[in-house]
């Protein structure tokens, strides 16, 4: 204690900046370490960045326990750790993106620091081919390890913001970079430093400190926006199916029909939309002969099936039970009837293969176009399920519109 003590002042600024960067780190890992037992989708992402906290706090310890106590082997392990802890916060970054491991390249930038460590430990002339290098490789690993996150988080997570959550790792990359080079480019200065212990000023200390602490930050804002979307996912879709649940749709026919509104001139090209009912037919019976688990399958399949069918600006949703709707923006009713009977052949010619055999299924299609200002989505949702009355009525498997046909005897038919 009493030797803690008197060594305690001796600590340069810069020595007691890294201690409290290791104490941050030591703090970190516990927190990581209880992310990875409660985030079982996260859990070997945040493992890898426990890890890496744990490898962090150590070699910074080192690092001090080198530089004050000029003690060579500490120096050179709490590098090689250092280089480690880095190669572990990528190893996390690519679990958590799901993306391919490079696990040769990164043995032979570890094997490269150990060897270049151990010379500078057995040689002072090697300290700035070591500074150079260690800081080379840790300034390359965070370049690469942004770019992943950034693409991730643009591609993945589909947020804006990829530079933000790519730029402490770009800014703590380009300060090492530069460190790296000036050790390249002066090793004599970089060499007086090291023998006045000088060779990490307090100011590079602190900003090391800063920038792993943002670095921190956008790891968890990695993973609460990967909730988040999770989270956005499970209340929009369809557990079952993967498509868009009611209330998702539900959305989209509001703003399609306020976008309809709004246009000034009721032009039907530019305003009109369509939308489409569809329901198996006889589909008790496939449950009812085949099992609830085949029925699970054939909602599956349908789903696939006429998704498939639909283009990127369609939204396609689980209505009900055994009921979808499609919404249909920019579509005419007379175009929205040629898609459903595409559809409608797409479903009769692509069976569902069972244990039983090849099933094949139909769907019954109610068509309804948006008439425009007086229209309201009640309304068209009406004419829609009347039109696919119509069509289960007249026999199944087939297409009907709304419009130009006597609907008011079909609702009288249906009452
Ligand atoms: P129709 O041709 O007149 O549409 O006859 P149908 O048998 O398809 O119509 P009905 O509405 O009478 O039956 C729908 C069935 O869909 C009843 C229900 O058991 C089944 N169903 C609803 N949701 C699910 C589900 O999630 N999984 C399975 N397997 N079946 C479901
Ligand atoms: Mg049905
Ligand atoms: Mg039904």
């Amino acid at each position: 204690m009493e030797t803690l003590a008197l060594r305690l002042p001796s600590l340069t600024p810069s020595g007691v900046a890294l201690l409290l960067l290791a104490l941050q780190y030591a703090v970190l890992a516990p927190a990581w370490i209880v992310a990875a037992l409660v985030l079982p989708g996260e859990r070997r992402a945040a493992g890898w960045w426990a890890a890496h906290s744990v490898g962090s706090a150590l070699a910074l310890l080192l690092i001090v326990i080198g530089m004050h106590a000029e003690h060579a082997p500490a120096r050179a392990l709490g590098n090689i750790l250092a280089v480690a802890a880095t190669l572990a916060l990528q190893r996390g970054v690519w679990s958590f993106t799901g993306q391919r491991s490079w696990t040769l390249p990164q043995c032979l930038i570890l094997a490269a620091s150990i060897v270049v460590s151990v010379l500078a430990a057995l040689d002072l002339t090697w300290v700035p081919a070591r500074i150079a290098l260690v800081a080379g490789v840790w300034a390359a690993l965070y370049f690469w390890t942004a770019t992943d996150v950034w693409r991730h988080v643009r591609q993945v997570l589909r947020l804006r913001w990829g530079l933000l959550f790519a730029s402490p790792m770009l800014l703590a990359g380009l300060m090492l970079a530069a460190r790296s080079l000036r050790a390249l480019q002066s090793p004599e200065t970089v060499m007086a430093e090291v023998l006045q212990n000088t060779v990490l000023s307090l100011g590079s200390s602190l900003t090391g400190m800063v920038s792993a602490l943002v670095i921190q930050m956008m790891l968890v804002a990695l993973v609460v926006s990967r909730m988040v979307n999770r989270l956005e996912r499970l209340s929009r879709h369809d557990p079952l199916t993967g498509l868009l649940n009611r209330r998702a749709i539900d959305e989209l026919l509001q703003q399609e029909a306020q976008r309809a509104r709004r246009l000034p001139s009721p032009g039907k090209a530019a305003t009109s939309y369509s939308v489409l009912m569809i329901d198996i037919d006889h589909f008790k019976r496939l449950n009812d002969n085949f099992g609830h688990a085949v029925g699970d399958r054939a909602l599956q399949h349908l789903a696939a099936v006429m998704a498939a069918q639909l283009r990127d600006v369609d939204a396609l949703a689980r209505w009900g039970g055994e009921e979808f709707l499609a919404l249909l923006p920019a579509t005419s009713g007379a175009e929205a009837q040629a898609l459903a009977e595409r559809l409608c052949g797409r479903v009769r010619n692509l069976p569902l293969a069972s244990e039983a055999g090849r099933l094949t299924l139909t769907a019954s299609v109610g068509v309804a176009e948006w008439q425009g200002q007086q229209d309201s989505i009640t309304e068209l949702l009406r004419r829609a399920d009347s039109a696919l009355y119509l069509a289960k009525h007249e026999g199944r498997d087939r297409v009907r519109r709304a419009g130009g046909v006597p609907l008011e005897i079909v609702h009288a038919g249906r009452a």
